[in-house]
């Protein structure tokens, strides 16, 4: 599981992951919110209605599930499952909350907390990216500070200052943990 504030570098550094590697899969999550320009349906996200998604939850289709800045975000079970079972790793890229809970449930599960060279970085780059206004910044960074809170719960942290060098790290830290298995 990859966690860390909005606009540390989490989507960045796991699209590099994949690249790089053919036996890493992202899992797709489930969402109720609004697409972006760069989304595409069912590849960075499934983009569900209210409804849809509670009737998800209500058929225990997800592993977690959570509310982020009043949207639900959530893990498809069933992909997980098949991927773990063809010896696919699977890069779980959700907040703090769900990472915890998925944890209790998996303690074989690895937290990995992608966190920022220093806070100021953090928001230039959250503002840099230009994908949400100004009202929609200011409740991420509300959100940053309980984010960074939950470092210290984590297996391991990385600081993605210079990219490259945090995706080795990553890799790193997947490999021997698969070793260890
Ligand atoms: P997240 O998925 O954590 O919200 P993104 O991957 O969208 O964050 O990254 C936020 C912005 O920061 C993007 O514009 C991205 O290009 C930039 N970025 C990511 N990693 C780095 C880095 N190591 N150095 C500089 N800019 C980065
Ligand atoms: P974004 O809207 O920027 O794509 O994601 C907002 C936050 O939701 C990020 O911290 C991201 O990691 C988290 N997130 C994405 N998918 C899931 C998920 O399936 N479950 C949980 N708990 N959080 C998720």
């Amino acid at each position: 599981m990859v966690s860390g504030p909005s606009g540390v570098g989490k989507g960045t550094v796991c699209k590099l992951i994949l690249s790089r590697n053919d036996d890493i899969k992202l899992s797709v999550s489930a969402t109720t919110r609004t697409p972006r320009t760069e989304d595409t349906e069912g590849v960075t996200y499934y983009f569900k209605s209210k409804p849809e998604f509670e009737k998800m939850i209500e058929d225990t289709a997800f592993l977690e599930w959570a509310v982020y800045n009043g949207n639900y975000y959530g893990t498809p079970v069933a992909a997980v499952e098949e991927n773990l079972n063809n010896g696919i790793s699977v890069i779980l890229e959700i907040d703090a909350q769900g990472a915890l809970d998925v944890k209790k449930k998996r303690p074989d599960a690895v937290l990995i907390f992608i966190a920022p060279p220093d806070k100021n970085t953090l928001f230039e780059r959250l503002k840099g990216r230009g994908t949400e206004d100004d009202e929609e910044i200011s409740k991420r960074i509300a959100a940053a500070d309980w984010e960074l809170s939950q470092m210290e719960k984590y297996d391991y942290t990385v600081v993605n200052d210079d990219l490259d060098t945090a995706v080795i790290n990553i890799e790193n830290i997947m490999k021997s943990e698969k070793e260890k298995m």
